[in-house]
């Protein structure tokens, strides 16, 4: 049975496609199609060990592109959709690839499941799509109030995404999952750009007054989380995923700070990003609830991990960072 995971060589996308494998035989996967353009964020590094399993093929081209997207979805039982254009600042100034990628590639991607009797699709969604609350957490019914062209963008993908489903009977589940964090994480990101600028000695940029708040969930929860949605969502649902470790940024700063060995020193307060969200808060009983589903890394044991990561593995970002900047 196939199934297509798109966005593979980015930074969630590369992380699901080893936990899928480690269950494939279990799932009845024998022939997993990683998609993905390789844009300045998706690295065929990424996925260099997946494509040593025989049951993996590695297919470059873009989820715009019908021939495609027919191609690889033909005789697939399930896609998992992660590739987007992921970076809010980038959504700021150049939109409209956003648009592009995120809306009417999700489309394209929709179309060619329908068409080819896709049983199972997940939309990859963020939990910014609700835009900002001062108190309390979003439900999965919460009104959509995106407020920067990625979030809107990303809200476009799910509505077409659910009516998809309502129209044509597809089988679409909607998952939407609050910050990640983790190994292999673009380092324009900021956990990813804080570590590998102290480890430089370079101040690290806080926007505004640093006190946005995050909800942080480890990328391997993230993952599971989406197996689960694969495997024994409803159709036509929406799945909050989050991981109940709200931060402000200020107190995510310190805390990367004291695992780098720096101090307050070392921020450098930056103007707030236009139409920057003051707090994000999912309420994620739903998929806990229906599926089992519950967060397995704790947050300072998986930040410890992820700082030290980076330390170990700076012939993958380095190259990253001197061509982002
Ligand atoms: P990423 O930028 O690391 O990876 C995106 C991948 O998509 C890259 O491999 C890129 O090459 C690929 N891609 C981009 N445009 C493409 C196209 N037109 N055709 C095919 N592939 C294309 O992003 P990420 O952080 O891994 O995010 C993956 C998904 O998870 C996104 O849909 C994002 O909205 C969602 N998400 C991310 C977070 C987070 O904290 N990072 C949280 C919630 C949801």
């Amino acid at each position: 049975m196939r199934v297509v995971i798109t966005g593979a060589a980015g930074f969630i996308g590369s992380r699901f496609t080893e936990m899928l494998l480690e269950q494939a035989d279990r799932l009845g996967y024998d022939d997993v199609v990683l998609l993905d353009a390789l844009t300045y964020s998706g690295r065929r590094e990424n996925i260099e060990s997946a494509l040593g399993d025989s049951r993996v093929r590695f297919v470059l081209g873009s989820i715009t592109d019908a021939d495609v997207t027919n191609d690889v979805v033909a005789n697939a039982h399930a896609v998992v959709h992660f590739a987007a254009e992921s970076h809010v600042d980038r959504s700021i100034t150049g939109a409209r690839t956003f648009f592009e990628t995120n809306v009417l590639g999700t489309q394209q991607l929709l179309e060619s499941a329908r068409r080819n009797g896709v049983e199972r699709f997940v939309h990859v969604s963020t939990d910014e799509v609700y835009g900002s609350i001062e108190s309390g957490s979003w439900r999965e019914d919460h009104l959509l109030e995106p407020n920067s062209p990625y979030s809107s963008s990303k809200a476009g993908s799910d509505l077409a995404a659910l009516a998809y489903h309502r129209t044509y009977g597809l089988s679409v589940m909607v998952t939407r999952c609050s910050n990640n964090y983790g190994p292999r994480q673009f380092p324009e990101k900021v956990i990813p750009l804080f570590v590998t600028n102290l480890k430089d000695g370079h101040k690290v940029p806080l926007y505004g007054d640093g006190l946005n708040v995050r909800d942080w969930l480890h990328v391997d929860d993230h993952c599971r989380g989406v197996l689960l949605v694969l495997e024994s969502g409803r159709a036509g649902e929406i799945y909050n995923i989050g991981g109940g470790t709200e931060l402000t940024n200020r107190d995510l700063t310190d805390r990367l700070l004291a695992l780098c060995g720096r101090d307050a020193s070392m921020i450098e307060p930056v103007i707030d990003r236009l139409g920057h969200d003051r707090r994000y808060s999912v309420d994620w009983s739903k998929i806990k609830d229906e599926l089992g589903y519950e967060p397995q890394v704790g947050f300072d044991e998986g930040l410890a991990a992820t700082v030290q990561w980076y330390r170990d593995n700076e012939e993958w970002w380095r190259p990253l960072k001197e061509r982002a900047s």
